[in-house]
């Protein structure tokens, strides 16, 4: 495991390398973010962000999905998977929010880990971007960049996220997430690029690998030719 400053410097260098890393996820508000949250499991942000305009132009707040049924929601989100479990918690979530919370999302983990289909990972994302409460939601890609650069050591998302915590300090915390996301998504993909990667020399996983591998890992440009260096043309991205 990394240190508290090498963790935070690691975080850092991925900001940089990912200036734009937030949720793709499209909302106005809290209760906008929670839904779309629970409609992104086993989907994508992109097929969510298909359905939700149409779907929040119905049930604009929790008071109006609270009165839907499941079998009405069904149709409108279909396409995301799982439609049949998700309407029943989208609908369950939303009267118990009306019942128990005025219908308002509780900015607080406790509570929201009350709610039908709310784990951690929701709440976290909630927290996070919609409640300007700290949170560090851990998701596959955040388990596996975590793991690899070493600055956690678990396959438990709740491991990983208490071992991330303890080293960032809380106003990280939703960008170390986000920009683990966007660097497992763009670059440290199963099959990682590392020849992309900006924390590679601070990587467990990196610096694991033979140094025949390495080389042919090696950023474009710096590799040795037999023939000597040549001129790189660079293009900004
Ligand atoms: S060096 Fe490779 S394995 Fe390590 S974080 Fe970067 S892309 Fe992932």
């Amino acid at each position: 495991m990394k240190s508290p400053a090498k963790t935070r410097r690691i975080i850092e260098t991925l900001a940089r390398q990912h200036p734009n890393a937030d949720t793709e996820l499209r909302y106005r508000n809290a209760f906008e973010l929670l839904v779309a949250t629970i409609l992104s499991a086993q989907s994508t942000d992109v097929r969510v962000n298909l359905v939700t305009p149409a779907l929040f132009a119905r049930y604009p707040d929790a008071r109006a999905l609270a009165k839907a049924t499941p079998e009405e929601l069904e149709p409108q989100i279909l396409s995301t998977g799982f439609f049949r479990q998700k309407s029943r918690s989208l609908v369950a979530m939303a009267q118990k929010l009306v019942a128990e919370f005025g219908g308002d999302v509780p900015a607080d983990m406790e509570k929201l880990t009350t709610l039908p289909g709310v784990g951690r990972k929701t709440a976290n994302v909630v927290l996070g971007h919609a409640l300007g409460v700290p949170g560090l939601p851990v998701d596959r890609h955040v388990l596996r960049v975590s793991n690899r650069i070493g600055i956690a050591s678990s396959e438990d998302p709740e491991k990983v996220e208490a071992q991330l915590c303890t080293l960032l300090p809380k106003e990280m915390w939703t960008l170390a997430s986000d920009v683990q996301i966007l660097h497992g998504r763009r670059v440290c993909k199963p099959k990682p690029l590392c020849d992309r990667c900006s924390v590679r020399k601070d990587c467990d996983y990196y610096l694991s690998l033979g140094a025949k591998a390495r080389k042919v890992a090696a950023p474009v440009g710096t590799r040795a030719r037999k023939n000597g260096p040549r001129r790189v043309h660079t293009t900004r991205r």
